[in-house]
């Protein structure tokens, strides 16, 4: 990295996400990269809950989080810390901060900032806060009102510029007289955001301060508040926003933002992360890696400084090659869930395992491998043009003959396929045209893997009766 961190020996980095939701897919980049860092330099990753919006947090997004930190395997040394569990030490230091003169108290109410703030646009003039509370030598103070609560502000510097080496988008700066006296703690005395955050990355030794670069504007107020507080500056690098496949900011509205939703779908975490750090980082042109490789590469160059763009497609190719190269064990345990949730049962799973290791080159997710192994499970219904166009008066003596081979032959993929190879050879066809019609009244498709593997992982007894359906 460019520029030195003022503490300068051991990596700490955080993921902060305040619980008003599920896991974002921008969130979980950021707590990908801030991990992999950390990891790279054997340094901590520490997971911190960003609560003090009590109105919008709940417990219910708490344990989304958690639960797809813990899918994703983004391990952390230490957390979940709550914020709303530190009030005393956000306390302390605001006193501190009201005794060395760097926060005052401000009794404005709403309704003269909104006042303030008419005025101020009718004057063409920039908007914000006017400092009227703040203290400074021969000056007089209004009057405090009775009955306010006061809220309390930082004394932002007057002049000069606040300047940092950003990670990821290089050297930023800006003049304090762009910058207003920001509040600090609410009325009820519960911290705000960019106070909150500097005291707990100073308490928690934070060196490197990976987040989205929504949060740029904010940083300026962060820098003066750990300056005045003497606090150790961490890095700071802004990550650029991810866009959706339609170039606009990625959202609800325009598909899953959840990280749950693609656990759901059936995407594997290691794919998911592969996909992730892909979006805004790269290490020459590997596309497939594990995490592992990952975490031996991230030493936080080649960032990318614009934004990415989503591609469903690009993560479900990402996927596809993860999912060839998982162990079939694993996968059977998945496809298991999938399969439950379309109340089907796979109670033995060696055998899933080895449908799954049949089935797994053609899929890109666990759902779309359920999808296809649930004619083990259940019924198929073929329609009428696979019928008509495959199970023809011409084939249907040759399956006759099939049901009777297949009566008598040992189960397993070669006395099968000796028995179709037979049977091809006494009615004078073609292997399409019986694979084809076999797979239709089996498997209720026409396009498989390899006819004689699909069959030998049925019970014998399910073939028979699906062919004689003919
Ligand atoms: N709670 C903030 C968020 O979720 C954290 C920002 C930061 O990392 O400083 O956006």
């Amino acid at each position: 990295m460019s520029n030195a961190s003022e503490i300068h020996t051991h990596v700490r980095t955080r993921i902060a996400p305040s619980p008003t939701g599920f896991l974002h897919l921008g969130t979980a980049r950021t707590a990908l990269y801030s991990w992999a860092y950390a990891r790279h330099h054997g340094g901590e990753f520490v997971l911190r809950i960003e609560d003090t919006d009590v109105a919008r947090s709940t417990q219910d997004s708490v344990d989304q989080i958690l639960q797809s930190m813990h899918w994703l395997g983004l391990n952390y040394d230490e957390g979940p810390i709550y914020q709303m569990q530190r009030l005393d030490r956000y306390a302390e230091v605001i006193a501190r901060m009201l005794d060395e003169g760097t926060a005052y108290r401000c009794y404005t109410t709403p309704q003269e900032l909104d006042a303030l703030r008419e005025q101020q646009k009718a004057k063409g003039e920039k908007t914000g806060y006017d400092s009227r509370w703040r203290p400074a030598p021969g000056k007089t103070l209004p009057r405090v009102p009775e009955g306010v609560k006061p809220v309390i502000r930082f004394a932002n510097p007057l002049d000069g510029e606040v300047r940092w080496d950003d990670l990821v988008k290089g050297p930023i700066s800006i003049g304090n007289r762009e910058i207003d006296d920001l509040i600090i703690a609410r009325a009820d005395g519960v911290p705000t955001y960019n106070f909150a955050v500097v005291v707990d990355d100073w308490d928690m030794a934070i060196t490197h301060v990976f987040r989205g670069d929504e949060h740029i504007n904010n940083t300026p107020w962060q820098i003066n508040i750990y300056r005045a507080l003497g606090a150790p500056l961490p890095l700071f690098g802004h990550l650029p926003v991810i866009l959706g496949d339609d170039g606009q900011k990625l959202s609800k509205r325009r598909g899953a933002v959840a990280v749950s939703a693609y656990e759901d779908e059936g995407y594997l975490p290691e794919a998911m992360l592969n996909y992730l750090a892909r979006l805004g980082w790269s290490h020459g042109d590997d596309e497939i890696f594990s995490s592992a490789q990952m975490v031996s590469w991230f030493d936080g160059s080649h960032l990318s400084k614009s934004p990415a763009q989503w591609d469903a497609a690009k993560l479900a190719w990402v996927n596809a090659q993860h999912l060839k190269q998982a162990d079939d064990a694993r996968l059977a345990a998945l496809v298991a869930r999938q399969l439950q949730r379309r109340n089907l049962v796979a109670s033995d799973e060696g055998q899933l395992a080895a449908m799954c290791a049949l089935f797994k080159d053609r899929c890109t997710t666990t759902a779309e491998l359920a999808d296809w192994l649930a004619m083990y499970f259940a019924p198929v219904t073929p329609t009428a043009e696979d019928l008509a166009q495959h199970v023809t008066d011409a084939v249907k003596p040759a399956l006759q003959s099939l049901v009777l081979r297949l009566a008598d032959v040992v189960w397993e993929k070669a006395g099968i396929a000796q028995a179709i190879k037979d049977t091809l050879a006494e009615h004078k066809l073609k292997m399409p045209q019986l694979a084809h019609a076999v797979r239709v009244l089996v498997c209720g498709r026409a396009q498989t893997p390899s006819v004689d593997a699909v069959l030998a992982l049925f019970a014998r007894e399910d073939v028979l009766a699906r062919l004689q359906r003919a």
